[in-house]
C-alpha cells in the first residue's frame, strides 16, 4: 500500500543566516473556506513566531477584497512585523463591475453582497484607507491584469481598475504590487502608457528573460515566489539570473505556491527560506550576501519597520 502523502503545514526548517522580509503574503483574517486542502490556518501568532525563528523578520500582508481592507490594516497595526498592502484585486474588479464573461480557466464568477459597491467606489475606498493609515499601509496591491480568469468586457474593466490603482500609487507616493497572470504584454503596455509609479513591483513574477530585461531597463522589481523552486520552471530561473540583483525581491504569496519540497501543502512565511535559497543560487550569491541584498532591496521599496 502506498504511504499517504503528508498534509497540513510543513515542518520548520533551518533558519536563514541573516534576516529577510516576505514581500507579499496573505495572512488569515478569519475563517478561510478555500484554504488549501481544507486545512485550518495556523494562528497569526504561531505564523509570526515561526517566521521569526526562520529569520523572516517582517511581512507584507495583501488585502485585496473590499471587506478585507480594514481588517488587513488592523492586523498590521496589531503586530509589529506586519505591514499592509491594499487594493481591489483584478478578479474582484470584474465582480464589482458585474462582469459575467468567463476566462480561459472556465471559472464562473461568484458574486457576494460587497460586489454591489461600484468599482469606482471600491477603488476610492482603497485610496481613503491608504491615505488615512500611512503608518502601516506600505503599498497599493495587488492590482493588475488576470487574463486567465476573465475575458471580453472583463479585460476593459481590469485595465481601468489597474490604471486607477497606478494613479493612486503615484498620488500617494506608494509602491505598486502588480498581479500579472498571462497578461505580460498588456501589463507592460499599461505601465508604459500611463507611466509607472516610482517603485513598481511585479508580485510573483512569472516572466521570462526578455521580460526581466524590460524590468531592468525601467528599474522595476521582480518579486520571486515558490514557483522558482519548481522543477519545470527553468525559464523563470533564467529570468532571475538576468535580473539586476538590486531589483530582486522575494515573497511567499502564502497560503499558496508553497516551495519545493513542500509543494501542494499550505504555505506560510517561515517556509520562504527555501525560496530565498533558490534565489541566492540563481543570483550566484552566497546565502548571507543574498539575504543582505534582498533585505536592502525590500527596504528601498517599502521603507523600514
Ligand atoms: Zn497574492
Amino acid at each position: 500500500m502506498a504511504k499517504p502523502k503528508p498534509t497540513g503545514y510543513p515542518p520548520e526548517g533551518e533558519e536563514l543566516p541573516s534576516p529577510v522580509i516576505d514581500n507579499h503574503t496573505h495572512l488569515p483574517l478569519g475563517p478561510v473556506e478555500d484554504f488549501p486542502q481544507g486545512v485550518t490556518p495556523l494562528p497569526i501568532d504561531v505564523q509570526l513566531a515561526r517566521a521569526a525563528r526562520a529569520n523572516v523578520v517582517g511581512l507584507i500582508h495583501s488585502s485585496c477584497e473590499l471587506p478585507d481592507l480594514q481588517p488587513g490594516i488592523d492586523l498590521a497595526r496589531a503586530h509589529a512585523p506586519v505591514r499592509a498592502a491594499i487594493a481591489i484585486h483584478p478578479n474582484e474588479a470584474t465582480r464589482h463591475a458585474h462582469v459575467t464573461d468567463v476566462g480561459p480557466d472556465g471559472w464562473e464568477p461568484a458574486f457576494a453582497p460587497h460586489h454591489e459597491v461600484s468599482l469606482d467606489d471600491a477603488v476610492a475606498r482603497v485610496g481613503e484607507l491608504a491615505a488615512a493609515n500611512r503608518d502601516v499601509v506600505v503599498a497599493i496591491g495587488e492590482t493588475g491584469l488576470d487574463w486567465f480568469r476573465t475575458a471580453g468586457r472583463g479585460h476593459d474593466v481590469q485595465r481601468a481598475a489597474f490604471r486607477a490603482h497606478i494613479a493612486l500609487a503615484k498620488e500617494l507616493d506608494l509602491p505598486l504590487q502588480i498581479h500579472d497572470r498571462d497578461a505580460h504584454a498588456d501589463v507592460l503596455d499599461v505601465l508604459r502608457r500611463d507611466g509607472a509609479p516610482a517603485r513598481t513591483v511585479f508580485h510573483c513574477f512569472s516572466g521570462d528573460r526578455a521580460m526581466a530585461e524590460v524590468l531592468n531597463e525601467h528599474g522595476w522589481y521582480a518579486s520571486f515566489a515558490g514557483p522558482i523552486t519548481y522543477k519545470s520552471n527553468d525559464e523563470l530561473r533564467e529570468a532571475c539570473r538576468a535580473m539586476d540583483p538590486a531589483l530582486v525581491l522575494v515573497e511567499t504569496d502564502a497560503p499558496y505556491l508553497t516551495p519545493v519540497p513542500y509543494r501542494g501543502r499550505p504555505n506560510a512565511s517561515y517556509l520562504m527560506t527555501h525560496t530565498v535559497r533558490a534565489v541566492a543560487e540563481q543570483l550566484d550569491m552566497e546565502l548571507t550576501q543574498a539575504c543582505h541584498q534582498l533585505l536592502a532591496n525590500t527596504r528601498g521599496v517599502y521603507g523600514s519597520w
